[in-house]
């Protein structure tokens, strides 16, 4: 399958598949993948390509295009395992937009550079600090 992808979403849980909606919403072409058969199964109003398979199986992702695309999502459950694609998007297939999401945000100090990383506890933490600043 490549059908010119050129976005892929790797994790389709509420995060992930929210993602591959909003940019599918953009007129991308995006294909979410998951290991997990029911969670793939689950995902609702959604217009994009759908895999099941697991991410970390470099033949699956070749098989689907991951030569081609512009821009990877890894928002797996596991910060080692979107640290891992993370590295994989950057130097075997030289991916120019790459994000990874991170439980633990102390773990951004080992990521390449090029990487973006998305730390929900970060987020949650600054969101708190901006309302009680706006507070007063
Ligand atoms: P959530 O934590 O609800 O955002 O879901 C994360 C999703 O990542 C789950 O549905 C997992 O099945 C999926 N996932 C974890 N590891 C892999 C992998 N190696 N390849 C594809 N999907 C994965």
């Amino acid at each position: 399958m490549s059908n010119n992808i050129n976005s892929i979403v790797v994790g389709a849980g509420r995060l992930g598949s929210n993602i591959a909606k909003h940019l599918y919403k953009q007129n991308l072409n995006v294909l979410l993948v998951d290991k997990n058969k029911t969670k793939a199964a689950n995902v609702v109003d959604y217009g994009g390509f759908l895999e099941v398979g697991d991410a970390t199986d470099l033949t699956f992702l070749e098989e689907n295009g991951i030569n081609e695309v512009k821009r990877a999502v890894f928002v797996t459950d596991d910060d080692s395992t979107n640290i891992f694609l993370g590295d994989i998007a950057c130097y075997l297939y030289n991916i120019e937009e790459i994000y990874i999401r991170l439980k633990d945000s102390r773990k951004r100090k080992i990521v390449n550079p090029r990487i973006r990383c998305i730390a929900p506890f970060d987020l949650s933490l600054d969101d708190f600090a901006k309302q009680m600043k706006e507070e007063g």
